[in-house]
């Protein structure tokens, strides 16, 4: 489905939603970086992860949506790329939501021992920490779901079902590909997901790119509210 941003509030159209949502964005800074479930500090905040295959785009993703160029290749330094790294977002006194930068998973090169490890690691954040609300997972448009974005849908699909947790699958590097083949990339990928969309799963699927900006607004919304911004329209 597509994602729609509507309105956030009475009288406030959606560029002016897109605005306050990269206002709030831009705030993330770094927290902490931690090898595992047990060295992350616990929060009350609302919690967003990102995760992916590596070279999906993903930190290109957070860059661009929280404006700035080098927050997220931050995770890439020696030592960080199996680490889960936390920024925090909002007032610099009062944050309000936190940002999960999970490591990237597929890589050819990585053995065996640190594959499992790294299984192991993100079953355990995806399944027991408790103040996750939302994933954001990054798959290139060219590629669509590959086996380990499967099973990691399958760590997570129990909090999805029963609607504790939210989801947007970003298909990135949008501007990679026509219109038409963009569009089948999208249908399938629907497809993929349509088993885990029960009554009470919200999870969205939106094309994205970081070249082109195509769909950077409406995701920076979708974080907004998922970090607690202002939440759809009732009026
Ligand atoms: P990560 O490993 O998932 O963090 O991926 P990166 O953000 O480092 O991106 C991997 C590669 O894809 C880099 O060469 C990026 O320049 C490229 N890339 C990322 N996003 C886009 C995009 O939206 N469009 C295009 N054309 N290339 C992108």
């Amino acid at each position: 489905m597509p994602l729609d941003p509507g309105v956030s509030k009475a009288g406030e159209d959606e560029a002016a939603a897109a605005k306050r949502a990269m206002a709030w964005t831009h705030t993330a800074r770094f927290l902490t970086t931690a090898s595992k479930l047990s060295e992350l500090p616990p929060s009350e905040l609302p919690e967003i992860a990102f995760v992916g295959r590596s070279n999906a785009g993903k930190s290109s993703a957070i860059n661009i949506l929280t404006q700035q160029k080098r927050l997220a290749f931050a995770s890439k330094t020696p030592g960080r790329t199996q680490h889960i790294n936390l920024f925090e977002l909002g007032p610099k006194d009062a944050a309000d939501a936190l940002f999960a930068d999970l490591p990237g998973y597929g890589y050819a090169a990585v053995e065996r021992g640190k594959k499992l490890r790294w299984q192991q690691v993100m079953a355990e954040y995806l399944e027991v920490r408790r103040n996750l609300s939302a994933i954001v997972m990054l798959v290139d448009s060219r590629l669509g779901f590959t086996d380990l974005d499967l099973k990691l849908l399958d760590f997570v699909s129990p909090r999805i079902g029963n609607g504790t947790v939210k989801m947007l699958v970003l298909f990135t590097k949008a501007d990679k590909l026509g219109r038409r083949a963009l569009d089948s990339a999208l249908a399938e990928g629907q497809n993929t997901l349509a088993p885990l969309i029960g009554e009470s799963a919200d999870v969205d699927l939106a094309p994205f790119s970081a070249l082109s900006r195509q769909g950077v607004d409406d995701a920076a919304v979708w974080l907004h509210r998922s970090g607690g911004g202002p939440g759809p329209s009732t009026a």
